[in-house]
C-alpha cells in the first residue's frame, strides 16, 4: 500500500525537493496534501501534476486567487495545517514551513502517531525541548510518531547514530563555511554579497542565517535537543566542499561519517524510507573526483553569531527561542536594507543579555518570549539603540 504524504510548505526549497523524490518513488509515496503560504501559482502547477486530495493556503488573502478543482478541498490559515497534521488519512508529514509556527502540526503530528521528515529548523530551535517531550509521551502502542531530521547534518548525524548504540563522545557539525569564509565582512556587505551560497540553493532567510553562521548555531542547538547531547561536546568545522555533512566520534575514538554530494533529496528521501534505503535521483560520489577535503576551526571573531547560539543553548530555557526571533526580526529588516549584515548579531546579543530566561518553559512561555523578543528587536530597530 502506497503511504500518503502531506507536504507542509510546498513551494519552497525543500517541498519542491520532496515532490522530486517522492515523483520518482511514486510506487511507494502518494502527495495526499500540499500546503503554501503566498505562492499560489507555483502551488498550482503542482496540484495539477501531483492530483492531491487537500491543499492549505495559509495566507487568506493569496487563497482566494486558488483556483477550485475537482475532488480537491482548499483549507486555508494556520488551523489548515494543524487540520492536516492530524488528519487519519496521513502517514507521513513533511515539515517544511518555515517559521516558528510549525510547532503547531507538528505536535498535531506526534499526538496523532504520524512520522514526521523535520524540515523546520525555527521550530526546533525554539520548542525543541517540548516536542521532544510530546514525542516521548505518545511513543508506545500499535503505531508510534518518529521524527526523522531532514536538515543535512542532522540526517547525517542520525545515519552515523543509527548504525551504533554506543555512547557518544563528540558530535562534529560541519559547515560549507558560507559566502564570507574568505572574504571580510564589513558594515558595507551587502545584500546581494550575502545572498551568494556557494553550495545550497535555498530561500533567502536560510541564506542570511548560513551567510552569518547563525544557521550553523541553530543547528548546534537543533542537534543537542534531537540527540540529546550537551552542546560542549558539538563541534563546528568548517568544510567548504560539503561533502561530508557530519560524523559522529564513539567512545573509543573511532569516528562515522557520511558522505555523499550535497543534494537535499538525500535527506529527505532518508526520512520517507527510513530504516529502509532505496536507490535515489542524486549523483553518485567519485572518490577519484574529489581533489581536495578541507577543514577549518570557524573564526567566531567573524562569525558572532555561532558564538551566541551556543551560549543561548548552553543557557536553555526561553533563550534559544529569543536567540530565533531576535534573529529573524533583524534577518527580515536587513533583507529591506534597513540594518548593516554586522548589525543582525549586535542586535540578537542585545536582545539575549535584556531576556530573563524561563528555565522549564510551557509552551505558552516560549510563545511570551517569542513575542517578547520580536517586539523588542523591532523596537531598537526603528529607534537605531542598540
Ligand atoms: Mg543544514
Amino acid at each position: 500500500m502506497k503511504k500518503n504524504v502531506c507536504i507542509l510548505g510546498s513551494t519552497g526549497s525543500v517541498g519542491r525537493a520532496s515532490l522530486e523524490v517522492i515523483h520518482n518513488l511514486r510506487s511507494r509515496f502518494y502527495t495526499f496534501a500540499l500546503s503554501c503560504h503566498k505562492q499560489v501559482k507555483i502551488l498550482e502547477q503542482q496540484v495539477d501534476k501531483f492530483k492531491p486530495k487537500y491543499v492549505c493556503i495559509t495566507d487568506t488573502e493569496s487563497a482566494k486567487k486558488f483556483i477550485p478543482r475537482k475532488g480537491i478541498t482548499l483549507l486555508t490559515g494556520k488551523l489548515g495545517l494543524c487540520t492536516l497534521a492530524s488528519h487519519p488519512d496521513i502517514d507521513i508529514l513533511i515539515n517544511a514551513l518555515v517559521g516558528t509556527d510549525g510547532v503547531y502540526p507538528t505536535l498535531e503530528a506526534i499526538r496523532n502517531k504520524k512520522r514526521i521528515a523535520m524540515a523546520n529548523k525555527e521550530t526546533l530551535v525554539a520548542y525543541g525541548k517540548i516536542i521532544m517531550k510530546e514525542l516521548a509521551k505518545c511513543r508506545g502502542g500499535v503505531t508510534t510518531p518518529l521524527l526523522i531530521p531532514v536538515d543535512s547534518e542532522h540526517s547525517a548525524i542520525h545515519q552515523c547514530l543509527d548504525l551504533n548504540r554506543s555512547p557518544v563522545k563528540r558530535i562534529i557539525l560541519t559547515a560549507s563555511g558560507g559566502p564570507f569564509l574568505h572574504k571580510n565582512i564589513t558594515s558595507r556587505t551587502t545584500c546581494e554579497q550575502a545572498l551568494r551560497h556557494p553550495v545550497w540553493q535555498m530561500g533567502k532567510k536560510i541564506t542570511i542565517d548560513s551567510a552569518t553562521l547563525m544557521n550553523k548555531g541553530f543547528e548546534v542547538i537543533e542537534a543537542s535537543v534531537l540527540f540529546k547531547i550537551s552542546p560542549k561536546y558539538i563541534e563546528v568545522v568548517i568544510h567548504p566542499q560539503s561533502i561530508i555533512h557530519s560524523a559522529v566520534e564513539f567512545v573509543d575514538g573511532s569516528i562515522i561519517a557520511q558522505l555523499s554530494l550535497p543534494d537535499m533529496r538525500l535527506p529527505i528521501q532518508y526520512a520517507l524510507t527510513y530504516p529502509e534505503r532505496v536507490p535515489s535521483l542524486i549523483k553518485p560520489l567519485h572518490f577519484d573526483q574529489i581533489k581536495k577535503l578541507e577543514f577549518l576551526k570557524p573564526d567566531l571573531k567573524k562569525f558572532p553569531c555561532l558564538k551566541l547560539a551556543y551560549e543561548a543553548a548552553e543557557k536553555g530555557g526561553t533563550m534559544p527561542c529569543v536567540l530565533n526571533a531576535a534573529n529573524e526580526v533583524a534577518v527580515q529588516s536587513f533583507l529591506r536594507k534597513e540594518i548593516r549584515l554586522t548589525d543582525i548579531s549586535e542586535l540578537v546579543e542585545e536582545i539575549m543579555g535584556k531576556h530573563l530566561i524561563v528555565k522549564s518553559p510551557k509552551i505558552s512561555d516560549i510563545e511570551a518570549a517569542d513575542l517578547w523578543a520580536r517586539r523588542e528587536t523591532k523596537r531598537m530597530i526603528q529607534n537605531g539603540s542598540w
